[in-house]
């Protein structure tokens, strides 16, 4: 068994919700609303038209850099508007918006057939730049850019990341029990991209039949599967790198500055159906749950489908939804405006009416200091809050490490004063903006 990290808390984790409901697919909504901007880096460049007929998978935006992403028509139909529209990643985002023909066609030639073993290096990082993967896990950032680290940066170990250690959320999940055999394809194909002898996969040891069905799944193979401790946030990258390879990310700097690349296992199938099949990412899991939601589901759901139609796919709502999340309850967000697409980075939609929502008011921090102790990271997260309330955010940056936190949520969880550590700790890094990690 790999060691724990420090801190993080064990919250209840209501999987058993949706866990084992198998992945149902969405049809095609009426019209989809995919933003060019859905990734860290350079915005796609629309090469499309208003009144051109598309087909799923189809090149939809492109830009000419090394830190972008391809975006691809996720339904076949007419692509009724290009202009901004509200997203979940950015406020605004210039998006094509799609509407459905009903008849849900491949592009011409998709889905192929290729045998990856033959490709060389430099086609698998063409094949999956030119698919628009984005890691899954939520930080959006382009999978072809971490792909190509290999050499240059000394990357000598492929960590996948099966953890999902977000309460509620199963899109994982899902596709560990669904789709293993293709992380197993997805696990090789990053391996030979990345030139590493060394990958292993973490998983949770709250989900023992995905631990199994690895295990059987990856014998005779370079892989080693690994079953963590449960505790959260243990799939958050510093933990994970922590636990499984005992090293650590110095400050300001990422996993590849210490040779890891750290892959969603969401991420690792879709790279395998990039190079294997030859197609984009034009979809997702998400989980849909919560006490108010009709029917909880896992979804497979075409990307720009907005968060209303995959609520109504899943039959509206049981009670009155007091909090609508984008993601799950420790990390996500809440939404006010239902109509923005569902983009690459979105895990899970949680629907809560008011009985599963906390109403306890704030109060001053007594200074207990369980906080401290459940900080992952080892900051010191009341005084990061007290130091926002009182409008010293340079203070918090210099002194307290502020841009270390990770926002967990470790710290408000457990804290008898209900603070709202975390969106303190937000508001300080955005009026700290300029000093943000490059
Ligand atoms: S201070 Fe940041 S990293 Fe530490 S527990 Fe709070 S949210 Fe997590
Ligand atoms: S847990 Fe809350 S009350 Fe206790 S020290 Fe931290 S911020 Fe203060």
């Amino acid at each position: 068994m790999y060691k724990s990290f420090r801190g993080g808390v064990h919250p209840k984790d209501f999987k058993s919700i949706t866990s084992d409901i198998p992945t149902e697919r969405m049809p095609a909504p009426q019209k989809v609303v995919i933003p060019v901007s859905q990734h860290i880096g350079t915005p796609g460049v629309p090469v499309v038209k208003i009144g051109d007929l598309v087909k799923k998978g189809q090149l939809i935006a492109s830009a000419d850099a090394s830190m972008t992403s391809f975006v691809h028509a996720s339904i076949s139909g007419k692509v009724i508007d290009i202009a901004e529209y509200p997203s979940s990643y950015k406020d605004k985002s210039l998006a094509i918006v799609i509407e459905s023909d009903g008849l849900d066609e491949w592009a011409e030639g998709l889905p192929l057939k290729r045998d990856w073993e033959k490709l060389s290096v430099a086609e698998i990082h063409e094949i999956v730049k030119a698919a628009g993967l984005v890691g899954l896990g939520g930080a959006n950032f382009p999978t072809s850019f971490k792909l190509t680290y290999g050499p240059e940066k000394n990357i000598d170990s492929l960590l996948i990341n099966a953890s999902e250690c977000e309460p509620y959320l199963n899109s994982d999940y899902r596709v560990m029990m669904e789709d293993t055999a293709r992380v197993v394809l997805g696990a090789k194909i990053a391996m030979k991209s990345l030139g590493v002898k060394k990958c292993i996969i973490g998983v949770e040891d709250n989900k023992p039949k995905a631990i199994a069905a690895f295990e059987e799944a990856f014998k005779g193979t370079d892989v080693e599967v690994a079953a963590l401790h449960t505790k959260y946030p243990q799939g958050a990258e510093r933990m994970f790198i922590k636990v499984l390879l005992n090293r650590e990310i110095p400050e300001g700097k990422r996993h590849s500055d210490i040779g890891v690349v750290g892959l969603n296992v969401g991420s690792v199938v879709a790279i395998a159906n990039a190079v294997i099949d030859g197609i984009p990412l034009i979809e997702r899991v998400i989980t849909v749950s919560g006490d108010a939601i009709a029917q909880p589901k896992n979804l497979r759901v075409p990307i720009g489908t907005s968060f209303k139609d995959a609520i109504a796919y899943c039959g509206g709502y049981s009670k009155t939804p007091e909090k609508i999340i984008n993601g799950g309850p420790m990390m996500g967000y809440a939404l006010s405006n239902l109509d923005i697409p569902i983009i690459k980075g979105v895990a899970g939609i949680l629907v809560l009416s008011k009985d599963a929502v906390s109403h306890d008011e704030e109060s001053p921090c007594i200074r207990c200091g369980r906080c401290v102790d459940a900080c992952p990271i080892g900051l010191i997260p009341s005084m990061l809050s007290i130091l926002s309330e009182h409008s010293r955010h340079e203070e918090a940056y210099k002194d307290y490490g502020l841009l270390n936190c990770i926002e967990c949520g470790s710290c408000a969880y457990v804290c008898p004063s209900k603070r709202r550590i975390v969106q303190y700790i937000r508001y300080s890094k955005s009026q700290n903006a300029g000093h943000a990690h490059k």
